[in-house]
């Protein structure tokens, strides 16, 4: 850190600590005090098609939940996959009620008169006695990939080189649309879940000598304030139990995988974006420092040294 930035006054009032934390252990505590004891309750509102300028069709499904008023989403790569709250019977359901809220199978088109029965293809949901999914070849259970992405507008929207989201988020898009199958549950956790407002001000931090790590704490935040359970409620819900979940944190498997394991990691597959790859590697200084503390503070699993061009 530099002097000038050892000399500027806190943010808050509050005492500063002597020494920064050490950061794994920082981590740990989070991790465990991030996973709630029950997990939350997640309902899908609406499912919907998404054609998409790079080629695959998506699912676009939103939630709601019982701990926080915020739309948290799916991303889901094949019609095939399909959530239990979305599908299961309500009382007085009409067949328009369910392909308005997006609960068929098949394709809709102008004219079609039921949501269960896909006219073109023949298939058939089918429902027990009490309306709940009945779980048959129609709908996929077996392992899927899985991403766990926390909303980033600067990253996402604004084209911001301080960080990969958006980098990151392309590249899962694209193995999910080569596989055929996937789900990215879309997390409205900005900011490692501080908000736009205090990660802004964390980015002034930053371009005065911190890195991310230190310009959380420096706002008396966690350097990772993100919980996943949300995350491990909607996978269930999805029936994507068994799941590659693609991530360079190792906190992810265990947060995602919930306290009872509700979720079973069976493989992790590491991300390493397109322009990664690249021999030329990227060409910005900001993301070369945030990786580096992902990788030196974090934990993160990106080997080291990644081959970044910036100089
Ligand atoms: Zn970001």
């Amino acid at each position: 850190m530099s002097d000038l930035f050892k000399s500027m006054p806190l943010i808050s009032p509050v005492l500063a600590p002597a020494s920064f934390p050490r950061l794994d252990d920082l981590e740990k505590d989070e991790i465990s005090s991030n996973l709630l004891e029950e997990l939350p309750k997640v309902e899908c509102i609406a499912r919907a098609r998404i054609p998409t300028t790079q080629g695959p069709e998506i699912f676009l499904h939103l939630y709601s939940n019982n701990v926080d008023n915020k739309e948290h989403l799916a991303i889901v790569f094949g019609e095939d996959i399909r959530s239990r709250t979305l599908y299961k019977q309500r009382p007085d359901d009409t067949q328009d009620d369910r392909m308005t809220r997006g609960a068929y199978i098949g394709k809709l088109f102008p004219g079609r008169k039921s949501a269960d029965l896909d006219p073109k293809s023949g298939k058939e949901l089918k429902f027990s006695s009490n309306g709940e999914l009945i779980l048959d070849e129609n709908t996929h259970t077996s392992p899927t990939i899985v991403r766990i992405h926390s909303e980033c507008y600067t990253g996402e929207t604004a084209w911001s080189a301080r960080c990969d989201c958006g980098e990151q988020f392309d590249e899962a898009g694209r193995l999910m649309g080569l596989d055929g199958h996937g789900c990215i549950v879309y997390l409205r956790q900005e900011g490692r879940g501080i908000g736009l407002g205090e990660k802004l001000k964390a980015y002034n931090l930053q371009d005065l000598g911190a890195d991310t790590v230190q310009a959380n704490l420096l706002l008396r935040h966690p350097a990772d304030k993100r919980s996943f359970s949300l995350a491990t409620s909607i996978l269930m819900d999805l029936n994507l139990v068994e799941v590659k979940l693609l991530t360079n944190n190792p906190d992810k498997i265990v947060a995602v995988e919930g306290k009872n394991k509700e979720i079973k990691v069976l493989e992790r597959v590491a991300m390493v974006p397109l322009a990664w790859q690249d021999k030329e590697g990227i060409e910005s200084k900001e993301v070369e420092g945030y990786l580096r503390t992902k990788i030196e503070k974090m934990g993160h699993l990106l080997q080291k040294p990644i081959n970044i061009g910036a100089k």
